[in-house]
């Protein structure tokens, strides 16, 4: 440890990173803890048709229950992936969003979101089969969301992966739409159905001429791609309009249903 003049500890950039391993290493036990435990919530977010004003499908959102308060994913999440471990909660959330799934034969169709790693994983594929399978749920009720960033890391093990889950009858939809890094002819050449336009643009769609325009942009290139796009972050009536206007099919945000329990579902 370093010190500076009087004896006083400076806090050094080393000091820092250490803090932050350690914070990451809490989080990395927490979530082992909680799986074993099942302390693990999926929490459900409505995905809404646009024109026809109707729910298509839920997202399902995952949070950890400590001393009965939620901790939202952003805590803890890149913490596993600091240290390779995130595939752990990736299985977890399939395990239990596919029982959801089986359960609730109301609920139409689940997004299950998918860390930056999952595709390294082997076991993956395998497992998502083998669940479908136990619970007998159609494969053709399950969208997984993925990153541009998950997407682009080892490109041809996940383009192998996805191919096999498509052709079982599972959809895939690109996440945080426009904050990534993927250039056009990764988007016409991976298979999702449809692409979901990251809250950022989607925010501060009604005071903002560049977002407007650059949501209308995304959704005639995905449009011209044949996928379909979905906004998220849509917090009011206006916004809503806008993208009816600009003919985005789907929409999620607060204004159209917050995450709930899965008791809390109009199913
Ligand atoms: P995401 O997939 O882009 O999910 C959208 C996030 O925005 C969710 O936060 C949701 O609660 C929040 N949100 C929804 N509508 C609104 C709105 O109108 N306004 C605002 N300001 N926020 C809204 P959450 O649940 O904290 O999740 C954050 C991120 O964590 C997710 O972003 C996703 O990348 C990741 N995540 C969530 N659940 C899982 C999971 O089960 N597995 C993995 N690997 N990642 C997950
Ligand atoms: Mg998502
Ligand atoms: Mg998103
Ligand atoms: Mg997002």
């Amino acid at each position: 440890k370093r010190y500076g003049p009087g004896g006083v500890h400076l806090h050094t950039e080393q000091d820092q990173e250490s803090d932050d391993v350690r914070l990451s290493m809490h989080w990395l036990y927490t979530v082992r803890h909680a799986i074993e435990r099942d302390d693990m919530v999926l929490y459900y977010q409505p995905v809404y048709h646009i024109p026809s004003g109707t729910i298509a499908y839920y997202e399902a959102l995952v949070r950890l229950v400590i001393d009965d308060k939620l901790v939202y994913p952003g805590e803890f999440i890149s913490a596993l992936e600091r240290f390779q471990e995130a595939s752990l909660l990736d299985k977890h959330v399939i395990s239990k969003a596919i029982k959801t799934l089986a359960d609730n034969p109301r609920l139409p169709k689940l997004a299950i979101n998918l860390s930056a790693q999952a595709f390294q994983n082997e076991q993956l594929v395998p497992l998502i089969a083998e669940k479908l399978a136990e619970y007998s749920v159609d494969p053709a009720r399950v969208i997984f969301e993925l990153t541009e960033s998950a997407s682009l890391t080892n490109l041809s093990a996940t383009q192998c992966m996805v191919k096999t889950l498509t052709e079982m009858g599972c959809a895939f939809s690109i996440d945080d739409f426009g904050t990534g890094f993927s250039t056009f002819s990764y988007l016409k050449s991976f298979p999702a159905e449809t692409v979901k336009i990251d809250g950022s643009f989607v925010k501060e769609l009604k005071n903002s001429e560049i977002d407007r325009a650059l949501v209308r942009s995304i959704r005639d290139v995905a449009w011209t791609l044949g996928k379909m796009t979905v906004a998220e972050f849509v917090e009011d009536q206006e916004t809503l309009d806008l993208l009816k206007e600009f003919k985005v099919e789907y929409a999620q945000g607060y204004f159209l249903g917050k995450p709930a329990p899965i008791e809390a579902l109009d199913i």
